[in-house]
């Protein structure tokens, strides 16, 4: 029996971990990956508003964190699957067979890319699919690509390839592009960059490597094929919870709701981070988060 069980080592789940080794409480944290961090192994632009620590990139910030981490005394298994998870009965099943169970649990599981579900999307990663403009620049210059979204992150990765890539199509379904006006009118006076909106990529084309997508504009009866040897999908984020949707109450969105104090419509179970922020995810909103979850459940184990 664990006094705290927290999935996902995110900075929120390492936060709050960090927190519930300092108040005493018997932890253990579960993670899918191989490696703790959650998004910050995808951030490759410097991060400079995390206060008080300015880092390089996301793996140079995780650096920072996993200091402490690796002094603390809670147990991290990483590399692990969860089967199911009883959150009235705080039990919490594995893949491998084993059963958790613990006082609270702490949901810390973030926030995945949006996927499009198109035919060669998941074929040509590493063979076109641009992960990130800062990171996959070099390698995409000279090249003519697309992007799809049409929010800030499709705008500023749009902005960094038109350095480099002679013709940049930005596919956007809406009606006009959601991005901040800097980000739109810088847009709108590169000669390199094209947006169409109310149009959906349906496939991405190729053989060993991408080379065209299929785009189909609002009342046009075909698509069209348009020769790019890469593709950087920026379509949003979800929420991470296929497992607690039958029991916990989730926004339109399937974010978690909590109250402030991060707590879930279920008794001694918290959601910290961006799993239940739609509205400002930050790291440093997912490490207040964790930090106020593993306070509430260290003062309610006290006064029992
Ligand atoms: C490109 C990019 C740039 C960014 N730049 C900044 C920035 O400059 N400043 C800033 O403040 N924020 C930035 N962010 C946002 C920031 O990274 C997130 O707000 C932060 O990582 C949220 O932390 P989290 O722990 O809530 O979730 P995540 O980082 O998403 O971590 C969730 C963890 O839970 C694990 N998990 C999920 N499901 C399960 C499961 N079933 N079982 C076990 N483990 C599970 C995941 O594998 C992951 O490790 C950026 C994000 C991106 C993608």
């Amino acid at each position: 029996m664990h006094d705290v069980v927290i999935i996902g080592a995110g900075p929120a789940g390492i936060s709050a971990a960090l927190w519930c080794d300092e108040l005493g409480l018997d932890t253990l944290v579960l993670e899918q990956q191989e490696e703790i961090g959650g998004q910050l192994l995808s951030v490759y632009n410097p991060i400079e508003n995390y206060p008080g620590l300015r880092a390089h990139d996301g793996r140079e910030l995780l650096e920072r964190f996993s200091e402490p981490v690796s002094k603390a005394d809670f147990d991290l298994w990483t590399n692990v699957e969860i089967e199911s998870v009883n959150l009235r009965a705080k039990r919490i099943s594995l893949r491998s067979g084993e059963e958790l169970q613990s006082i609270s649990i702490i949901i810390a599981t973030g926030v995945r890319r949006r996927q499009l579900g198109i035919p060669g999307e998941k074929e040509f990663v590493g063979h076109g699919i641009i992960e990130s403009a800062t990171r996959d620049r070099e390698l995409f210059a000279g090249k003519d690509v697309c992007v799809i979204g049409g929010g800030d992150a499709a705008a500023e990765n749009a902005l960094l390839l038109a350095e480099v890539c002679p013709t940049i199509t930005i596919v956007h379904r809406g009606k006009s592009l959601k991005a901040r006006r800097e980000f739109v009118e810088r847009l709108q006076t590169s000669h390199c960059i094209t947006v169409f909106t109310e149009s959906v990529v349906t496939r991405m084309l190729g053989n060993e490597g991408l080379e065209a997508v299929e785009i189909l504009r609002k009342d046009a009866l075909k698509p069209f094929q348009m020769a790019v040897r890469g593709v950087l999908v920026r379509a949003g984020f979800e929420p991470n919870t296929e497992l607690f949707r039958e029991e916990l109450q989730l926004d339109e969105k399937g974010y978690i709701s909590v109250t402030g104090q991060q707590v879930t419509s279920v008794a001694n179970v918290f959601a910290v981070g961006d799993v239940s922020n739609p509205l400002a995810p930050t790291i440093s909103g997912a490490t207040g988060a964790g930090a106020t979850a593993a306070k509430v459940i260290a003062s309610r184990l006290i006064r029992k």
